[in-house]
This record gives C-alpha cells, sequence and structure tokens, in this order.
C-alpha cells in the first residue's frame, strides 16, 4: 500500500510546499490579506480542496511554465496567471482528458515504478472550468498584505518561464528555469545565460533559499532547496557553450531513461540522485547548438 495523497511541508513561515506524489511541487503562500499559489501540478488529487484546508484567504494561481507538471490542474481554478510565450503549449499541457495510462507514462520513475506512492485511475483530477488565463509579466507584483511577491523572466526551459520572489519568506520559487533539467531548445544560450547571471546575482540580496519544481526529485520525500552551486554550475555549462570549449556528453534524461541518449553539456560536479539512471554529472539536456547567439547580437560572452 503506498501514499495516497500530496504531502503538505511548511518550508518557512505561511509558506507550504505541495509534494505531488514525488513527481513536482508546487506551493501556498499565505499572506495577511491574501494568498498566492505557485504552480499547479499534475492532476492526480483536488488541489482546491487541499488549498482550502491550508487558507480561507481570497488567492492569485501563477504557473511558472506551460508544462504538464505544473499547469496540468489549472482546470479547476477560475483563472491563472501564466506568461503568453507559454500559451502554445497549453492545449496539450493542460489537456483535460487525461487517463491514467498517460499519467504513469509521465510519471515512470515517481509513481509507476516506485514503491512508494500509490495512484489509481479515480484519484485523476485536472479539473473541467473553462479557465481564464490572465499574463503574467516580468515586474508583476503579488501584494498578499503582509508580504509582496515579484515575477521574473527567465526563458530558456520555455520561452516563457517566470520566477518569482517573496520578500517575507526570501524563497525564490524557480520552477524548472535553473534546474539540472533547464535544457533550452528553443532560447539562444546567451539570452539563457543572461538570465542565470541576473538570478545569481540576486542570492543574497533578494532571496536566500531556493525552491524549484522538483525540490524533492524522483520520488525522495525530504524536502530541500535547490543549492546556488546548480545556477553556478548551469551558468559554467552554457559559458562553455558560448566559448566553444563545451565539454559534450550522451546521456539519458532521468525522466525517460528508455529513450536514446541525449546531447548534454557535462559541467560541475557528481550529482547523486536517488535513482540510479539521474547519476552523473551536472547535465543540460536539449540545449540547441544552432542558436547559441541571438539574431545580430554582437559575440561577447557575458
Ligand atoms: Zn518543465
Amino acid at each position: 500500500m503506498g501514499i495516497r495523497h500530496p504531502l503538505v511541508h511548511e518550508i518557512a513561515r505561511d509558506t507550504y510546499l505541495i509534494n505531488e506524489f514525488g513527481l513536482c511541487n508546487h506551493y501556498v503562500l499565505v499572506g495577511s490579506q491574501r494568498a498566492l499559489v505557485i504552480d499547479c501540478g499534475m492532476g492526480y488529487y483536488d488541489m482546491v480542496a487541499l488549498i482550502a484546508t491550508i487558507t480561507d484567504k481570497p488567492y492569485d494561481v501563477v504557473i511558472t511554465h506551460g508544462h504538464p507538471d505544473h499547469a496540468g490542474m489549472m482546470h479547476q481554478f477560475d483563472q491563472v496567471y501564466m506568461n503568453e510565450a507559454d500559451l502554445p503549449l497549453l492545449p496539450w499541457a493542460a489537456k483535460t482528458d487525461f487517463n491514467l495510462d498517460e499519467f504513469v507514462w509521465n510519471n515512470r520513475l515517481h509513481v509507476g515504478d516506485w514503491q512508494v506512492w500509490e495512484v489509481t485511475e479515480d484519484m485523476v483530477n485536472r479539473g473541467h472550468k473553462d479557465t481564464q488565463v490572465l499574463s503574467l509579466h516580468e515586474g508583476d507584483v503579488f501584494d498578499l498584505g503582509n508580504r509582496k511577491v515579484t515575477a521574473y523572466a527567465l526563458p530558456g526551459h520555455t520561452k516563457g518561464c517566470m520566477y518569482l520572489i517573496d520578500d517575507m519568506s526570501r524563497i525564490a520559487f524557480t520552477g524548472d528555469c535553473c534546474n539540472y533539467n533547464l535544457g533550452s531548445r528553443d532560447v539562444a544560450v546567451s539570452t539563457v545565460l543572461r538570465g542565470l547571471l541576473r538570478i545569481e546575482s540576486q542570492y543574497g540580496i533578494l532571496y536566500d533559499r531556493m525552491f524549484t519544481g522538483h525540490s524533492t526529485y524522483c520520488g525522495t520525500l525530504d524536502v530541500k532547496a535547490n543549492d546556488i552551486a546548480v545556477v553556478r554550475n548551469l551558468i559554467g555549462a552554457y559559458r562553455s557553450l558560448l566559448n566553444g570549449n563545451p565539454e559534450i556528453g550522451w546521456k539519458r534524461m532521468q525522466l525517460f531513461p528508455d529513450r536514446p541518449p541525449h546531447k548534454v553539456v557535462l559541467y560541475g560536479p557528481e550529482v547523486q540522485y536517488p535513482h540510479e539512471n539521474a547519476r552523473g554529472p551536472m547535465v543540460c539536456a536539449g540545449f540547441n547548438e544552432e542558436l547559441l547567439w541571438e539574431e545580430g547580437e554582437e559575440h561577447i560572452v557575458p
């Protein structure tokens, strides 16, 4: 028998991480006037009901990017905020006719292959509302009363990737914009690098801890912040691409170990993930060698 409900952890005062069956994390920040929900997971449970057990304040929902493990339950809500650049991803990422086979395929290392969790068809809940998607922009501020949460853009993992910094907990909520799954297929490497340099420069000034969309990656039960060293390793990796001296390797993605290996940049120290397939040096899966610089940009490595 496995765990059949998401786990809720308080990671700072009035700041809650919801671990959705080891796959992904989303967050609820409760202020004196309003609350804010950051990301809305994959769709194994009634998220609206769970939020109601955490707060009775009115709240906004903000989605860091348009992938199914971040936008998957958006149709449980009347409206969500998301960067318009990721709108083309939503018909796939948040489709409501989803069955358990698709969930297991998406989550093979988490739910499908991992004995801690137990998810059954009756738990699938993507919602069915005609959800309005409101634009999220760089610099938008969610005023919760006694705390303010500011949105920043960091295109790379997707074109519309955003992160949020909360001035009370001093936590940056970064979705997938600067974890080991960053990738950058559709965004120039130079642009990703500038975004990484900016978020690194905000460390210790605007935030002290960073939580990603997957801080309990691969089914672990513990709750850890993302080490700033991850961001610094990514900066090194992306710089090496622009400098023309990357250490290229071939690596299977931890989410899809049965797919052929991807061409990746190896950088930084050995990283231990709990799962066998996720061991190895730093990986930026899926970078685009044809898209190192923006068109017309001077080739000066930032
Ligand atoms: Zn993603």
